[in-house]
């Protein structure tokens, strides 16, 4: 078993890139759905090198999960930054459902 390992299922990883799971230790802001993984919150880390120049993907766990649900319900792929617009186009999670509303 290997330590934090997470299935992308179907999903063409670049040639270089490196996931893993990383403890906040600074506010971050999620790539999927903007809103801000806070300190202490175990986040994903996703590094990969595209057209030459290294791009990092930060996803928080409530979008972690919500794509691992994607990934079961079928097709398992979506663009980076798409996940909650791609769980919306199959009637996953209703449409403007997600995020949930932070409250004040
Ligand atoms: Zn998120």
């Amino acid at each position: 078993m290997e330590e934090g390992a997470m299935s992308w299922g179907d999903y063409e990883l670049p040639s270089v890139s490196s996931t893993f799971l990383r403890k906040a230790r600074k506010d971050h802001v999620c790539c999927e759905c903007r809103r801000t993984i806070e300190i202490l919150a175990t986040y994903e880390v996703h590094n990969a090198c595209m057209d030459g120049s290294w791009s990092v993907f930060k996803t928080c766990g409530e979008c972690l999960e919500l794509r691992a649900k994607f990934q079961e319900s079928g097709d398992g792929s979506y663009p980076i930054g798409d996940l909650v617009l791609a769980c919306e186009e199959v009637d996953l999670i209703e449409r403007g459902s997600y995020p949930p509303k932070a409250s004040p």
